[in-house]
């Protein structure tokens, strides 16, 4: 007989909820983790001694690494799982009846005592340094990369960038606009830089319009991760606008912070082409003395048959190159008191044969065939960019190539698995906000797969 199944008319339960958590659910794992009192200990100075006690701060973080572990983005959406759901409520510590904050809530936290507090960072922060106390880093190498993220902006309601001034920001009068006229002179968050972009989205000023490989133009945010190669660890992340100069900037300063906060610098870093420029390389090899596995972008190489730069040898020594025929190329057959003397204005120093040798010179066809004379430049920090250009030919650079590929893997599973191709939240801070929360959320699944309770036990017995 087919069975039926009635509603239960008991009218009290025995339920233990802990009960009903599968032992190998995700949010266990996670829960081990994330340290509650740690967090009410940060906002501590942001709340009065007085009055009556607000939602607890712990259940809102709580919820939120819910919805950024499980995807789950819309905090209308979320306030309704963790209503329903048997394991985020175990998770959340609201046992069967506990209830839900609505949905509002989330956004007074974010702009208030979460802000002002920099709770976000500092749970981060508390991520890493679990991944540093459970060997999940060893800081020997780290990888760089930028990867784009559409910003909550529609090119039907933006305008043409010479439509656009700061005052028309002014007269939005949204936050997202605010933020974007605190930012204007911030070069770091790359908002300084001279590129003008067509269209600007007036809901989101800060917004750049721009395009990804083979894609169509969008507005967009870039989230930059620093990550610890051993095992994918979000060593740093940071927020920027869509914009190469400010994506490299972002690396110094991640890398800065990461010292700074724990004491690590890497020997090596791993980036793409796009961190291969001469002051970046500068940086990196002469101010922090850290090994660049990165290409060089160099424009020198010549396609026609001609000589390139790299067929004429530096000699350190004098101060010159020498020419493949052995005659020295100098920037100056006198001496000038001024240092900066011969220098474009990208610090690039000319050095030239003279006119008589070139002129009776047999290679003068394949060197300098329109020229009187053959004249080679020097970028700044050459000598940092022919390190990177010896680094890779060793072997350590096609390892370092391979390690590199796991922040690309780390952007591939924020976007597939985490659902982050949109920001939900608009201005600089917004993308902050949801960019740290993703990483955070990484960083915890990676803890609960790497260093699963399974293994914690199995090391008590
Ligand atoms: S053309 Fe001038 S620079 Fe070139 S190989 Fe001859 S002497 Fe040297």
């Amino acid at each position: 007989m087919m069975g039926r199944q009635e509603a239960p008319a008991q009218l009290f339960y025995d339920f233990d909820l802990e009960q009903h958590v599968p032992a190998n659910h995700m949010l266990r794992e996670i829960d081990l983790f994330l340290n509650g009192d740690a967090l009410r200990e940060a906002l501590r100075p942001f709340y009065s001694h007085l009055g009556r006690p607000s939602i607890d701060p712990e259940l809102i973080i709580r919820m939120l690494v819910i919805g950024y572990v499980m995807g789950i983005r819309s905090e209308r959406r979320l306030c309704d799982e963790v209503h329903l759901n048997l394991a985020y409520r175990w998770f959340c510590r609201l046992g069967l009846e506990g209830s839900v904050p609505d949905h509002s809530t989330f956004s007074r936290y974010r702009h208030g005592k979460f802000r002002e507090s920099g709770l976000l960072r500092q749970v981060f922060e508390a991520t890493v340094e679990r991944c540093l106390k459970e060997d999940l880093v060893s800081g020997e190498g780290f990888a760089v990369d930028a990867s784009l993220i559409s910003a909550d902006a529609n090119k039907v309601r933006s305008i043409a960038a010479e439509d656009w001034s700061p005052e028309a920001a002014r007269q939005a009068d949204n936050r997202a606009a605010r933020e974007y006229l605190e930012t204007l002179d911030d070069a770091a968050f790359g908002a300084a830089s001279p590129s003008q972009p067509k269209f600007v989205a007036k809901s989101d000023p800060a917004a750049q319009w721009t395009r990804a490989e083979e894609s169509r133009p969008y507005f967009a945010y870039a989230t930059n991760y620093l990550i610890d190669t051993k095992s994918s660890v979000i060593m740093d992340v940071e927020a920027t606008r869509a914009i190469r100069q400010a994506e490299v900037g972002a690396s110094r300063t991640m890398l800065d912070r990461t010292e700074k906060r724990f004491g690590i610098k890497p020997d090596w870093l791993a980036a793409d082409t796009a961190y291969g420029n001469a002051e970046n390389l500068g940086w990196l090899v002469e101010k922090r003395s850290i090994i660049p596995f990165i290409p060089v972008i160099d424009k020198s190489e010549r396609t026609d048959g001609t000589f390139s730069r790299s067929d004429f040898e530096w000699d350190e020594k004098n101060d010159q190159y020498i020419c493949p025929e052995g005659h020295g190329l100098k920037q100056f057959r006198r001496n000038y008191s001024d240092p900066t003397r011969g220098q474009d204005t990208g610090g690039r120093k000319k050095y030239r044969a003279l006119k008589a040798t070139c002129q009776v010179c047999p290679s003068k066809e394949i060197c300098c065939p329109r020229a009187d004379a053959r004249y080679v430049t020097r970028e700044p920090h050459e000598e940092a960019r022919e390190f990177a250009r010896q680094c890779r030919k060793t072997k350590a650079y096609k390892v370092s190539r391979d390690k590199r590929k796991k922040v690309e893997m780390l952007f591939a599973h924020l976007k597939r698995i985490l659902g982050l191709t949109r920001l939900r939240l608009r201005g600089p801070n917004g993308a902050k906000d949801e960019f740290l929360l993703a990483a955070i959320a990484q960083n915890l699944r990676k803890l609960a797969k790497l260093r699963p309770r399974s293994i914690k036990q199995e090391a008590a017995a």
